[in-house]
């Protein structure tokens, strides 16, 4: 845990979050300033800064990620209609906090092209 990591103190509890779904690898809660009627962001329980920091052992994890954002968007019913998975990665990304997150974003019609 990162003491100054917003998302390791929502991880932890010692933040305030909406979580919506949360188990031994990844904690998944709605972001405080929704683009779409739903947008949650996926975050692994433990400090990765970014998707450029992931190691080979880490694969397993990144693909509980998308399973966990599948099975959310289902919960969430955008499924049918579609949606959008992003992890801005640095500063050319758009990162602005630096603990690793997948955006599900969906609920209306996404915006493209992208960049
Ligand atoms: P990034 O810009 O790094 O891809 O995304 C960071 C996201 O985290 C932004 O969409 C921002 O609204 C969200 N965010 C930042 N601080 C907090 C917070 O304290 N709580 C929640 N729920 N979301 C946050
Ligand atoms: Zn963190």
């Amino acid at each position: 845990m990162i003491t100054s990591c917003i998302f390791c103190k929502i991880v932890s509890k010692e933040a305030n979050a909406t979580i919506v779904y949360s188990d031994e690898q990844v904690t998944a809660f709605r972001d405080i300033h929704p683009v779409a009627p739903t947008h949650i962001l996926i975050v692994p329980n433990r400090h990765l800064e970014s998707v450029s920091s992931l190691e080979v052992e880490d694969e397993p994890l990144m693909g509980h990620i998308f399973t966990v954002a599948g099975k959310l968007a289902n919960e969430e019913g955008i499924a049918q209609g579609g949606y959008r998975i992003i992890s801005n990665t640095g500063v050319n990304g758009g990162q602005t906090v630096f603990h690793l997150h997948v955006h599900l974003i969906g609920g209306q019609r996404m915006k493209y092209p992208m960049g």
